[in-house]
């Protein structure tokens, strides 16, 4: 045990993001909870102070839902210990675990057991769980919605892996029908199969690649996605949305009354198929990332406010899984490393662009936060969780894959120079990150206190606070 920290902290900043705007405040955190948001040099007794300097802001914690843990199963992917180490060096203090790439697959009740286990024993920051909808456990996903999970994530096309398989449009259809059911959602890989390349070698370059998996596949798809949840009633969200041209779809949809969500990623906001070197399989993703003029419609899309989150899909493998192939884009693992850098990568891009960082904070916070049903974060509120991180938007940070905190040493953002930094992060008001301290941010690290989150509200203490 640790001395016991003070009862009360307030910390004072200029620049305090309110969901929408900075504003000036002394938050107050008691027992782990925001309990009071103040003017900027209110009194407070009997407590810890703190001040962000004037260079930086005061961040709700981030939400990230999408994550791929991979453990227990592939835990040589990527560990509940790393990622959430990753997380809260990125100012992430909320992750939703995706059902895939783990063993078992999170696509029974008893697997959700095996998760959480594996997650208890050392997630740094709260960890949720996504279950998944495949063609076995069709017409049986009340046990797991009633388990908790915040909804059902299925593909459309092979998800990479064997024992996660994809639904076809009927299936689709049954899955949508199923969670409006259960007052649940579906969270979609929206690629269709017909119009993919085949699997296989593709060589080093990335333009053929990219041919092979096209935006009218992803189009596709959309429509398909679109056409079930009107049919059913059913709450839909895309996931890592790649292809800008749908956004007209997505638009019209919702203006037509469907319930339709829709995230990006970091990558596909910051990187351009154009510069992608031959055989640089650190940038192989599904969908894949694509030209600079979609990139700018993307970016169309976060300022008028289709999109609604933007989440790292962090979907790590071994470096030799990552390079499998020499680089061959067809034979590569697919997926993205990016957990730790996504607000720095996105803020340095939206910076260049004139947008202001007040702009682009509900994506990683109240927008990420909503999609997945977690009421609770994304927002500095008396009441709310006192999840908070310190951004020094000014702060350049040179990205070096062996130093990033998750598994394995090889990520997209390798060599890449970012504008903002994370310097301190607070999950319930204890430290879980500290960039001006490496020692000590690595001591109180070392302290599992992320809990497991359900969707029905139940919480799940591990840690210290399991025994
Ligand atoms: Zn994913």
């Amino acid at each position: 045990m640790t001395a016991s920290p003070p009862s009360r902290l307030v910390v004072r900043a200029r620049r305090v993001f309110d969901g929408a705007a900075f504003v000036p405040a002394a938050v107050v955190v008691e027992n782990g909870l925001v309990v009071a948001v103040l003017d900027e040099e209110a009194p407070v007794a009997d407590a810890a102070e703190l001040r962000v300097p004037a260079d930086a802001v005061l961040l709700p914690g981030l939400v990230d839902s999408h994550v791929h843990v991979n453990e227990p199963g592939r835990t040589e992917w990527e560990g509940f210990g790393s990622a959430t180490r990753a997380a809260a060096a990125g100012g992430v203090t909320t992750i939703v675990d995706m059902p895939l790439n783990s063993i078992p697959p999170t696509t029974t009740a008893a697997a959700l057991e095996i998760k959480r286990a594996a997650a208890a024993a050392s997630a740094r920051v709260d960890v949720g769980f996504w279950g998944g909808a495949v063609p076995e456990n069709l017409g049986g996903l009340a046990p797991l919605h009633e388990a908790g999970v915040y909804g059902f994530k299925c593909f459309l096309a092979p998800s990479g892996v064997d024992e996660f398989g994809h639904l076809d449009r009927e299936q689709l259809r049954l899955a949508m029908g199923e969670v409006a059911a259960l007052g649940s959602r579906l969270i979609v890989h929206a690629e269709d199969p017909e119009l993919l390349g085949a699997d296989g070698a593709l060589g080093r370059g990335y333009d053929a690649f990219l041919a092979s998996r096209p935006a009218t596949s992803e189009a596709s798809a959309i429509e398909a996605v679109i056409d079930a949840a009107r049919a059913t009633g059913a709450r839909a969200h895309i996931l890592h949305l790649s292809d800008a041209r749908s956004l007209p779809a997505i638009r019209a949809a919702r203006a037509a009354g469907v319930d339709l969500t829709v995230e990006t990623c970091p990558h596909y906001l910051t990187i351009i198929a154009e510069e992608i070197p031959d055989g640089a399989s650190e940038f192989k993703c599904c969908p894949p990332i694509r030209e600079a003029s979609n990139r700018d419609l993307l970016w169309q899309g976060i300022i008028d406010g289709t999109i609604d989150a933007i989440v790292s899909d962090h979907s790590p493998s071994t470096v030799d899984l990552k390079r499998a192939g020499d680089g061959d884009f067809g034979l590569a693992w697919g997926g993205i490393s990016g957990l730790q850098v996504g607000l720095s990568a996105v803020w340095t891009e939206a910076r260049e662009r004139g947008i202001p960082l007040e702009a682009i904070l509900p994506l990683f916070t109240a927008g990420p936060a909503a999609v997945a049903g977690l009421d609770a974060v994304g927002r500095i509120v008396p009441g709310a969780p006192a999840h908070l991180a310190v951004f020094a938007p000014d702060d350049v940070v040179h990205v070096d894959a062996r130093e990033l905190r998750h598994r394995n040493p090889i990520s997209a953002y390798d060599g890449r120079v970012l504008t903002g930094r994370v310097r301190r992060t607070w999950l319930r008001g204890e430290v879980v990150f500290a960039a001006d301290a490496d020692a000590a941010g690595d001591a109180v690290a070392g302290a599992a206190t992320g809990r497991l989150l359900a969707r029905n509200g139940a919480l799940v203490a591990v840690g210290e606070d399991a025994s």
